[in-house]
C-alpha cells in the first residue's frame, strides 16, 4: 500500500493538483479495487466525512482522465475503478453475484494489443471481459445440486430424452415402410 507521500507524487506526475479529496480517492481505489463509485465515497468518507458524491464522481474522472485509475463497466453493473493501469489486464466477472478479478492477459505483456488486423486504428486499449461463476458462487450451486440430489430423482424424470432421436430405430423403421407400401393394388 503506497503512502500518502507516494500517493502526492503521483498526483504530482500527472500534472494534478494535491488535494486531499485526490488523494483519499487514491488511497480508496487503490486498498479497493473495482469498488464503484458509492463504495469509493464510503472509503472516503470515513477520513474527509463532509466530502459530497458530486466531489468523489469528479476526482475519479479526473484520475481516469489522467491514467492514473482506471474505469470499468461490465454490462449490467455501475462503473468501477481500479489502480492497477497501464498493463491492460482483462476482468473475470460473475454472472450470478457480480464479483470481479484481475486475470491477466493469455498472451503477451500488453494484453491483445496488437489486433489482428488493426483497419488503420492506434489502438491502445483492448477490453475483454470473461463472464462465468465465482468460486463462491459455483460452491453454493454445488451445494444446492446435492441437496436436489438427496430429496429423490423426480425433476430429474421429467427431462427425459426428446421424442424423436435419430437412432437405429428411424433407419430400420424408415426402410421397411417406403419399399413396400406404394401402389393402390
Ligand atoms: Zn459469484
Ligand atoms: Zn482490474
Amino acid at each position: 500500500m503506497p503512502t500518502t507521500s507516494e500517493f502526492e507524487r503521483v498526483l504530482r506526475d500527472a500534472h494534478l493538483r494535491v488535494t486531499r479529496p485526490r488523494l483519499a480517492v487514491l488511497a480508496a481505489v487503490e486498498a479497493h479495487p473495482h469498488a464503484d463509485t458509492d463504495s469509493v465515497l464510503g472509503v472516503v468518507r470515513t477520513s474527509l466525512p463532509g466530502v459530497s458524491h458530486q466531489a468523489v464522481y469528479d476526482v475519479l474522472r479526473a484520475l481516469a482522465d489522467a491514467g492514473l485509475v482506471r474505469r470499468i463497466q461490465p454490462r449490467g453493473s455501475v462503473a468501477r475503478y481500479e489502480s492497477r493501469v497501464g498493463d491492460n489486464h482483462h476482468h473475470v466477472v460473475c454472472r450470478s453475484c457480480g464479483t470481479i478479478a484481475d486475470v491477466d492477459c493469455a498472451v503477451g505483456d500488453i494484453p491483445c494489443l496488437s489486433a489482428a488486423d488493426d483497419r488503420g486504428f492506434a489502438i491502445d486499449e483492448a477490453e475483454v471481459i470473461y463472464w462465468g461463476a465465482c468460486p463462491a458462487c459455483r460452491a453454493a450451486s454445488r451445494s444446492r445440486m446435492a441437496d436436489d440430489a438427496s430429496h429423490g430423482t423426480g425433476a430429474a424424470q421429467d427431462l427425459k430424452t426428446p421424442r424423436h432421436e435419430p437412432s437405429m430405430d428411424d433407419e430400420t423403421s424408415s426402410s421397411t415402410t417406403s419399399p413396400t407400401g406404394d401402389g393402390p393394388t
